[in-house]
């Protein structure tokens, strides 16, 4: 134990430790958030480790808010000031038959085993203020060189769980740390037990992977470990693109693809997507160019079976979907020129809403500095115009969607026009008022309809 080190725990995370120890128990915050004070950052849970059992945690807490959903587990979440606190008596874990969940769980009296089963050495300390910061894998040894390592063996220990090789990849790609080699050989090897996992595991650690700040470093070293989740991402290491628009190989164009978006999950995951449609969209003319007409609808199909993997939710599938597809869309005039028009940008309002397509303007720009051909400079410059044209058509606050248009169907069925036409005069209108030819006021429209139809 380390006695000198003092960490500061928020005050309701102290009364819940000095509660179990008035009671006689030990107790200890543990992993995630003792890792992160220590690193100097926020954590965003505190967890709690006792040598309570569920009956004494619930005994100890009796007059407080508790939820018991984890119980059979040994967790009892505990509610002070609408906050909520994992309290979880020391644990072991049984066999692991099928490499997701431990067959059983067995309560336990000693801090130490309950540190052993956990993944990492940087998530395996605890801290209590009475006996100060419980370490025996030497974690913060490991913190302060910046390496994830496992606690154990690590064949082992992925064997277990397979997820805790995608949360290796994670930890690295948030806090920039390096894996510890036996670590990683291991990792490599065992990737392929990936598919035994639940994609909605899978999911939060994938998200948090590409949103990490050093994602394009693990992406660009581990690539066979994402293709055991992502299969179409195997042809695309090291493919030869042939195509004078593009420098880079396909995987390392993805790369700087994610690389440069924000650290969205939406965008990061549109990004790692995008081009997954190449290689079976790729032909080949007699000069030996590569062509990949048609590709985005591919990558769509492709992205639409990943969001079935990882269980995406419907309105994050949408959205993915729909900025994959049109991730290539022109924002550009037949002359090269960019567009900022206002009828351009009122249409692809109409068609995107003004989240997807200030969206697709940030893929634009990183897929086009991916290529290696064009500088970040120029790209920044060109969406800051697209941005700024942007916020100056929207602050007059146009009329882009049927929604807003100033006559509606009853105005027409008043008007004469009757079943399909209704909507399709509707349709004329609005792209009347949007290409500028009829202001949004219901006489002129109502008086501009004949000569449209
Ligand atoms: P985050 O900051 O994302 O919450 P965390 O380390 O707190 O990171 P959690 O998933 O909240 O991660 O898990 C809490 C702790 O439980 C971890 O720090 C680790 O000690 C342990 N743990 C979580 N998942 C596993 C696992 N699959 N195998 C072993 N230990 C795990
Ligand atoms: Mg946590």
């Amino acid at each position: 134990m380390n006695c000198e080190l003092i960490l500061q725990l928020p005050a309701p995370v102290a009364s819940l430790l000095a509660r179990l120890n008035g009671a006689g128990f030990s107790a200890y915050v543990v992993g995630g958030c003792v890792r992160d004070t220590l690193l100097g950052l926020q954590p965003h849970d505190w967890d709690i480790c006792t040598s309570a059992l569920p009956e004494q945690m619930q005994q100890v807490f009796h007059d407080l808010h508790t939820v018991e959903t984890g119980l059979k587990h040994g967790t009892l979440t505990v509610v002070v000031d609408h906050v909520p606190y994992e309290v979880t008596t020391f644990r072991v874990d049984g066999d692991y038959t099928d490499h997701r969940h431990p067959d059983s769980v067995h309560f336990v009296d000693n801090l130490t085993e309950d540190l052993a089963r956990r993944d990492f050495t940087v998530n395996a300390m605890a801290y209590s203020p009475e006996t100060g910061l419980a370490d025996p894998f030497h974690g913060r040894q490991d913190l302060s060189a910046n390496l994830i390592r496992c606690v154990g063996e690590a064949e082992k220990r992925f064997d277990e769980d397979a997820l805790r090789i995608l949360r290796a990849l994670r930890f690295a790609a948030v806090y920039d740390f390096a894996i510890e080699p036996s670590t990683s050989a291991a990792l490599r090897k065992m990737a392929p037990d990936l598919s035994r996992v639940a994609g909605e595991r899978i999911r939060e650690e994938l998200l948090k992977l590409l949103c990490g700040k050093a994602a394009g470093r693990i992406l660009r070293d581990y690539p066979e470990v994402l293709a055991e989740i992502i299969p179409e991402i195997r042809p695309m290491i090291g493919y030869d693109q042939q195509n004078h628009h593009h420098s880079y190989d396909l995987w390392e164009h993805t790369v700087r693809g994610v690389e440069g978006v924000p650290a969205d999950p939406v965008l990061r995951l549109t990004m790692l997507l995008h081009d997954t449609g190449k290689p079976a969209a790729r032909t080949t003319d007699e000069k030996g160019e590569g062509h990949y007409k048609g590709h985005p609808k591919i990558s769509e199909q492709i992205a639409r079976k990943t969001a079935d993997v990882l269980h995406l939710d419907n309105a994050f599938r949408d959205r993915l979907c729909n900025l994959v597809l049109h991730h290539d869309i022109p924002l550009r005039t037949d002359s090269g020129a960019i567009n900022t028009d206002r009828s351009f940008l009122l249409r692809r309002l109409n068609r995107f809403g003004e989240q997807d397509l200030r969206a697709i303007f940030l893929i634009h720009r990183s897929d086009r500095i991916a290529t290696g051909y064009t500088t970040a400079k120029r790209e920044d410059a060109r969406l800051q115009e697209r941005m700024a044209a942007l916020d100056a058509l929207l602050a007059e606050q146009p009329c882009f969607t049927l929604k807003n248009l100033a006559v509606n169907g009853r105005d027409l069925l008043a008007a004469g026009l009757k079943g399909k036409a209704v909507g399709e005069a509707l349709q004329l209108l609005l792209e009347a008022v949007m290409d500028g030819k009829v202001p949004n006021e219901k006489a002129a429209l109502l008086d501009a309809l004949p000569s449209l139809m």
